[in-house]
């Protein structure tokens, strides 16, 4: 194992400003010369954003379904974070390297682009995918639209690998995350002729203390351990309405998030919300001024990953990558996306999540090694057709 070419990889990797706002065709180009170059067969599919795209590159035969190991390649911003050092230059200090997207999750990225032509001389009898997708970090996006294109292929992957920063433990089961902004329009007046008006922001108050009391009972309905918070949570981060004090405010937005625990769906706990809006707020609104109205725009909805469906693949992995018992996690990833297309997939890749979106982000040198010798155990089973996919 070269971690001198792997820190170099990931050196090029993290100077790729791909912030999810920002295109990231460049560094899926780069990438696909790369794997191109040890012989694999890419495909860049460009996204429905100009300077987007996924790519989805496979070594082996084309005739049976393999393995995929898959990473999202945009990063978050770093906007208002104070970093030690320029966030797009990888530093090293300590045995740690410091970057954007060091840990989350350009690490494994770059373990993976590195691992590629000893996968590529094995002459393997189980095929290996290498996917990489945009907007991971907003919407999930890329992995959608990649996932519908293997939906629909003829042959596709058995399994996949997320390599989101688990410190290479294997992950089992995460939470689903959906993101609404939900907007008022009351009816706005002169303040001193309130009962002649509807306040947008009082509505939002009613909906949101709603939503408090709606916590309180999915927590003491459901509990599912092994997650910090285990139960499904629901959560205003952003709100914004009105324009002055004397006026009754006819506008009233704010977000809404559902973290979702494995079975539940984030549309029923948004129907809650929305039949409480339905029966009880619009009405009384409705008898003031027909014109006001409250409504729910989707923004994002990504799914749980629910174990039921990964644990004889967890158990083929995990005595590949030394940690012989599997866990769970709270922070969303695109395994769920794939599990709707009948796709077991499993979380395992190098670096914590704790330091991930946040300033000084880094991934210890010792967690590419560790990386690099599970993708090459992995390289010696795929040769021999060994893993039970
Ligand atoms: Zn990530």
């Amino acid at each position: 194992m070269d971690i001198a070419a792997v820190i170099d990889t990931l050196r090029r990797l993290v100077a790729f400003d791909t912030v999810s706002a920002h295109p990231n065709a460049a560094l899926i180009d780069w990438a696909a010369e790369r794997l191109r170059d040890c012989g694999a067969r890419v495909l860049v599919q460009h996204g429905d954003e100009p300077g987007k795209a996924n790519l989805f590159a496979t070594i082996g035969p084309d005739d049976r379904p393999g393995l995929m190991l898959s990473g999202h390649s945009d990063v978050v911003p770093v906007t208002g974070q104070a970093w030690s050092s320029d966030p797009f230059a990888l530093a090293e200090r300590g045995g740690r390297l410091y970057g954007r997207g060091s840990a989350d999750m350009k690490g494994f990225i770059a373990c993976v682009l590195e691992a590629a032509p000893r996968f590529a001389q094995a002459g393997l009898a189980t095929p290996l995918h290498i996917a990489l997708s945009y907007n991971e970090e907003t919407d999930m996006r890329g992995m959608r639209r990649l996932a519908a294109h293997l939906a629909g292929a003829p042959v596709r992957p058995a399994a996949c690998i997320i390599g989101e920063p688990t410190s290479m433990r294997v992950v089992t089961a995460n939470k689903g995350i959906a993101g609404y902004r939900v907007k008022v329009r009351g009816h706005s007046v002169h303040s001193s002729l309130r009962d002649q008006g509807v306040s947008a922001i009082e509505t939002a108050a009613e909906i949101i203390v709603f939503v408090n009391a709606l916590q309180k009972r999915l927590q003491a309905a459901a509990r599912h351990d092994g997650f910090e918070f285990p139960h499904t949570s629901v959560h205003v981060g952003r709100i914004e309405g009105g324009t002055a004090h004397n006026i009754i405010a006819r506008d009233c937005e704010f977000t809404l998030e559902i973290r979702t625990l494995p079975g539940t769906h984030a549309r029923d706990v948004l129907q809650e919300i929305r039949g409480y809006c339905d029966t009880v707020l619009l009405p009384a609104m409705h008898a003031i001024e027909a014109g006001t109205s409250i409504t729910f725009e989707e923004v994002f909805d990504s799914p749980a990953l629910d174990e039921r469906g990964n644990l004889h693949l967890a158990q083929a992995i995990m005595p590949l990558c030394g940690h012989l018992s599997a866990g769970r996690v709270s922070f969303a990833t695109e395994a769920g996306i794939l599990q709707e297309i009948g796709m077991p997939a499993i979380v395992c890749g190098p670096g914590e999540i704790r330091v991930a979106h946040q300033p000084d982000e880094y991934v210890e040198i010792a967690q590419l090694q560790a990386c690099m010798l599970f993708l090459e155990a992995l390289a010696r089973r795929l040769e021999r057709g060994e893993l039970p996919l």
